[in-house]
């Protein structure tokens, strides 16, 4: 999708630090951490949000969490442990409309849903 910023960040046409990538999922550091260890997960293909990818094709969702446990697993951080987001729409705070999966772990991490 032309406008997208995390399409352009997957096609390279904006930097990013990448830290997974299969062939359909890429993961990569957050510019703005919200947390020591703090990465997005997306699907290669475009979709808005969580709703929008599950009604275009729930398979993404198996294959963005396995993304995420071959990533974790290899990273060591499931004996610490971490959370995973997503926010859709504007009560929640979604500011980029490519559907992403926050990753957020590395430390005692505090409530949610302030
Ligand atoms: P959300 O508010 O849930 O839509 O999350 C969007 C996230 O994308 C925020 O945590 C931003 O810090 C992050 N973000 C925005 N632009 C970039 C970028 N170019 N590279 C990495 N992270 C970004
Ligand atoms: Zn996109």
């Amino acid at each position: 999708m032309d406008d997208c910023i995390f399409c352009k960040l997957f096609e390279g046409k904006i930097p990013s630090t990448r830290i997974y990538e299969d062939d359909t999922v890429i993961g990569f550091k957050d510019l703005r951490p919200q947390a020591r260890i703090h990465q997005l997960f997306i699907h290669k293909q475009h979709t808005r949000d969580i709703n929008d990818l599950v009604s275009t094709d729930p398979n993404q969702l198996t294959e963005l969490f396995r993304a995420i446990a071959a990533y974790t697993a290899r990273e060591g951080l499931t004996r610490g442990g971490f959370r995973i987001v997503t926010n859709l729409g504007p009560d929640a705070g979604q500011t980029v409309f490519h559907t992403h999966l926050h990753l957020l772990a590395g430390e005692q991490l505090g409530p949610f849903g302030a």
